[in-house]
């Protein structure tokens, strides 16, 4: 899967996400993660990207033309017809999660676009945005941290980024369920024992008390997940 970002600041990208297991994926070619610097497309010759809001206001508005160009370039070197999703990063989008992560994993291309300053002109962004998502109910100085923090989320879900898929499976947010407790060595650590039951090589009986501590914990810190977890139980709509 390709993912292409477009940013003022490619080198807080590139670093960010160049180590560990998204490093090792973009090695094996699961996954590659290109940086485009916006302000190498501007045709303002002082190499400005940005100006003043119409209208008055604080602060300055990042500029259509060299956004536009930026992903233009984009889109002509790549080999497919099909339009590729072009996700703003946005504290006015919808609220990024594990399913919507899921549903753009299964792209085979992404580009995504960082704002600055008080944001994007809003003419480009209407003509190229296909998705609008923030990370949170709160503004950050730029888009960059909100584009790796997705593409973290995604990336790790491309089959084979992962050595065990499985823990992609039962992890949180898997059937609106945190994940269960988890242990390692050693068996005793400031006089705190790991449960019995983990060391039983009972499987059944491991995946049963694991369930329970998944709904419980659920419960007691995301009720609104618990809600929708016990409703798809019971068959409510
Ligand atoms: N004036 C904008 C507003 O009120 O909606 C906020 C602009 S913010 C200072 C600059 C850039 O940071 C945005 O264009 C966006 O790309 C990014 N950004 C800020 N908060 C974000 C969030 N919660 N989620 C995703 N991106 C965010």
């Amino acid at each position: 899967m390709d993912f292409h970002i477009m940013t003022l600041f490619p080198d807080m990208v590139r670093d960010g996400l160049n180590t560990s297991i998204l490093a090792r994926a973009a090695q094996r070619e699961l996954i590659s993660i290109k940086t485009y610097n916006i302000r190498d497309y501007t045709l303002d010759k002082h190499k400005k990207v940005d100006d003043y809001t119409y209208g008055g206001g604080a602060g300055m508005l990042m500029q259509a033309q060299p956004v536009y160009d930026c992903y233009a370039a984009i889109v002509a070197a790549q080999r497919t017809r099909q339009r590729i999703r072009t996700i703003y990063v946005t504290p006015q989008g919808k609220t990024f999660h594990q399913e919507m992560a899921r549903e753009f994993a299964s792209e085979d291309q992404l580009i995504f676009l960082c704002g600055h300053y008080e944001g994007v002109d809003e003419r480009v962004l209407e003509e190229i945005v296909t998705d609008s998502v923030s990370i949170g109910d709160y503004v950050l100085t730029g888009g960059e941290l909100a584009a790796m923090v997705m593409v973290d989320a995604i990336a790790r879900l491309v089959p084979g980024v992962l050595n065990n898929q499985v823990s992609a499976e039962t992890e949180s947010f898997t059937d609106h369920l945190l994940e269960y407790p988890q242990y390692s060595r050693p068996e005793v650590w400031h006089d705190k024992r790991v449960p019995e039951i983990l060391l039983s090589g009972d499987h059944a009986k491991v995946d049963a008390w694991r369930l329970e501590q998944s709904v419980a914990r659920t419960k007691e810190r995301r009720p609104d997940l618990y809600e929708r977890y016990r409703k798809e139980q019971s068959g409510e709509k």
